[in-house]
């Protein structure tokens, strides 16, 4: 299948990038890793007549420490997020769910802001960035905003971007000393999708839980965080009957869409069992770090 005719433009600088947006308004489409976009112009389901390819922004490519978190360019390929050693030290949640994305070749071009952008109901990226209350930033023809993650998922494939704006970077706050971290998934096959996808936090303070954060893909239009069910965990004895305790809470606080390919009870039971083994894993990290 091959796409809709188009123009191709190929920005040199960020300013340049933003001038063809608001020059173009809802005819230009970005182009970044075109691991999802490319596959939508050729089955005809997105037809931009005006394609700006964002490839030469090296900027935007970047992985730096700031003050209180850890800034993922827009342009970071999932491979290198995967392989930071900076994320993998400080938000190794991050590192670990892009390491899960899709196969290699999906990996070595789909980058951060891509997957942002295209919003996902169980991309990996999309989770963490809720689960770890992460900052958008965002650059726009008239000018700069950062938005919490939390605000910028709308609803299935569709944020709170207006067409005149880039994603330049998201910034994900630093682990806390004693804090572990785990992402698990289920797909069918390995590569596919995953039908629900999960992330965990949890802070130790001795042998009880200082912090705990849960979030969790596929149950809903846009990656959802449980805030109140982490936060009733505050306190608990960390030990596996909690984090079982955990995935039994979480399944019972997911109301997940009764579709007849993959009903609302798999997808409950999904959540009951890949929450209660990442809170396992999270714990487990958590113990090491002190
Ligand atoms: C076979 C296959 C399997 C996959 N499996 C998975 C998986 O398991 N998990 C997963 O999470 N993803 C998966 N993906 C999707 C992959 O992660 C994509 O890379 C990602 O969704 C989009 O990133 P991209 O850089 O390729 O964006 P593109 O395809 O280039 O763009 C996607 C959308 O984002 C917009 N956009 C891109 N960059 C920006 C920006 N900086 N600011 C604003 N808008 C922007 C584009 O205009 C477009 O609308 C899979 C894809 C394929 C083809």
């Amino acid at each position: 299948m091959k796409p809709a005719a188009f123009r191709y433009h190929r920005p040199p600088t960020l300013d340049a990038a933003l001038a063809l947006l608001a020059e173009h308004g809802d005819a230009a489409k970005l182009l970044a890793g075109g691991q999802s976009l490319v596959p939508m112009m050729n089955m005809r389901l997105a037809q931009p007549a005006e394609l700006v390819d964002l490839n030469d922004l090296a900027e935007l490519a970047r992985i730096a420490q700031a003050q209180d978190s850890v800034e993922v360019g827009a342009l970071a390929r999932h491979r290198d997020v995967a392989a930071s050693a900076l994320l993998r030290e400080h938000c190794p949640l991050l590192a670990e769910a892009a390491a899960s994305i899709g196969h290699d070749a999906i990996r070595n071009r789909g980058t951060l802001g891509g997957s942002l952008a295209h919003a996902d109901p169980v991309a990996q990226l999309p989770l963490v960035a809720v689960t770890l209350d992460a900052q958008v930033d965002i650059a726009g023809s008239r000018g700069r905003r950062s938005l919490p993650a939390r605000e910028l998922f709308v609803s299935v494939m569709t944020t709170a971007l207006e067409p005149d704006e880039i994603i330049v970077a998201a910034r994900f706050p630093l682990r806390s000393p004693g804090e572990g971290q785990a992402f698990r998934a289920f797909e069918r096959r390995r590569g596919d999708f995953a039908i629900v996808s999960v992330a965990v936090s949890v802070t130790l303070d001795g042998d009880r839980v200082a912090r705990a954060r849960l979030g969790i893909g596929g149950v809903g239009p846009v990656p959802l965080a449980f805030d109140e069910l982490a936060r009733r965990a505050q306190g608990a004895v960390a030990d596996e009957a909690w984090a079982r305790a955990l995935g039994a809470g979480a399944a019972r606080a997911v109301d997940p869409e009764d579709d007849p390919r993959i009903p609302a009870e798999f997808r409950r039971e999904l959540v009951e069992t890949l929450v209660a083994r990442a809170a396992v894993d999270a714990l487990r990290r958590a113990t090491e770090q002190r």
